[in-house]
């Protein structure tokens, strides 16, 4: 009788949801297409707001409905649950992938909105074209702009914070708009401190009149550097994990001895080693798998804690990695206090 009434629930919120986004909301929306990894199974329901009016009725209906709701970007920072996800997954599109420049501030840079469904890539070519420079380190960092805010991404010359203003959210829980500083977000090495329940809709950065050709030079050389030095065509999140202070994660597991590791479809890269490529269709557990191989192994040899930069989007993956690393400690004899 339970599972009649919520099959019917879900009935409801899809034709509401299909009333309000129309073609924009898709049922069973298989996730491994939304991630640069490949790896995820169906979404309940993915939905494309395009007016902050649509995100607002949309979130709204979830919670009547009391389905969570998951914010994704290009999800190339993400990996998904092999059993996909029971909620609304958001991917902001139309108003939000826009951006415009707001003002000239006084020491001469320009203060510019950025929505966050903006790709990056499409934003520093835009920057540029009207003779903008600042941002683009950006250019080779896959991934929407509200992506690139709550990782506070970059790369080894720059990052987002730096250039970063103001930022405007959504608080999912109570449907209030709030748009705080950036000293009051925390915001460190791939981190961005955002309140519990927050959606980036839109940021604004800094950026000035400056030597386009140098920065198109920037850019490319950023290019040249990763095909050189990471896979960067293949299936993978970027770094697995961040860099720990003063170290690499890519050097430590490596010297672990797990370079070109394989666990099921998933193997450590061969020319990167903090790069974990979806190489044969690879589960979230073989993912997992090489993420806690290479967190026991490190912790044993260095004593160093591995910090996940990839993002766990719909399911609890760091108990899913506390058990799978208890697991890879006991195959490998080694005690938990290491
Ligand atoms: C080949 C490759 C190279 C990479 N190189 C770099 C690099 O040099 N530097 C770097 O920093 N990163 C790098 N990355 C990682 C990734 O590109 C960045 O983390 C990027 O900022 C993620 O953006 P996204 O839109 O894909 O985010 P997603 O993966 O979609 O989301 C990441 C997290 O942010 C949340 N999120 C996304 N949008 C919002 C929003 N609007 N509001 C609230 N939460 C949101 C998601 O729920 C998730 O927790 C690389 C990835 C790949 C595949």
């Amino acid at each position: 009788m339970v599972e009649l009434k919520s099959l019917v629930e879900e009935h409801e919120l899809s034709s509401e949801m299909k009333g309000l986004l129309g073609e924009r909301c898709r049922l069973s929306e298989p996730l491994a297409r939304r991630s640069s990894l490949r790896i995820g199974g169906p979404a309940s329901w993915w939905i494309e707001p395009h007016t902050q009016d649509e995100l607002i009725n949309a979130v709204k209906l979830a919670a009547r409905y009391d389905k969570p709701v998951y914010m994704v970007g290009l999800g190339s920072n993400t990996l998904f649950p092999d059993e996909g996800i029971d909620g609304v997954v958001v991917r902001l599109q139309g108003e939000f992938a826009s951006w415009k420049v707001l003002e000239s501030l006084p020491d001469g840079q320009e203060l510019v909105n950025v929505g966050a469904g903006c790709v990056n890539a499409h934003l520093v070519r835009g920057l540029l074209k009207q003779g903008y420079v600042g941002a683009e380190f950006l250019m080779l960092i896959p991934g929407c702009f509200g992506g690139a805010v709550v990782m506070n991404a970059g790369t080894r010359d720059a990052e987002l914070g730096a250039i970063l203003e103001h930022v405007t959210m959504l608080d999912t829980r109570t449907c209030e708009v709030l748009r705080l500083h950036r000293d009051e977000l925390d915001v460190a090495y791939r981190h961005t401190n955002l309140p519990e329940g927050a959606l980036v809709m839109s940021a604004e950065i800094r950026v000035h009149k400056g030597d386009v050709d140098a920065a198109r030079t920037r850019a490319q050389d950023d290019k040249e550097r990763r095909n050189r030095t990471q896979p960067y065509k293949l299936a993978s999140v970027g770094s697995t994990f961040a860099n720990p202070e003063g170290d690499y994660a890519g050097r430590l597991i490596e010297a672990v001895g797990l370079k070109g590791n394989v666990c099921g479809g998933a193997q450590v890269s061969e020319l990167h080693a903090n790069f974990f490529i979806n190489q044969d269709n690879a589960t979230a557990r073989d993912f997992l798998t090489l993420m806690a191989r290479a967190r026991v192994r490190v912790k044993e040899q260095f004593a160093t804690e591995l910090r996940p930069e990839v993002q766990f989007v719909g399911f609890d993956g760091w108990s899913e990695l506390a058990r799978l690393e208890a697991l890879e400690r006991q195959s490998s004899n080694v005690s938990e206090d290491m």
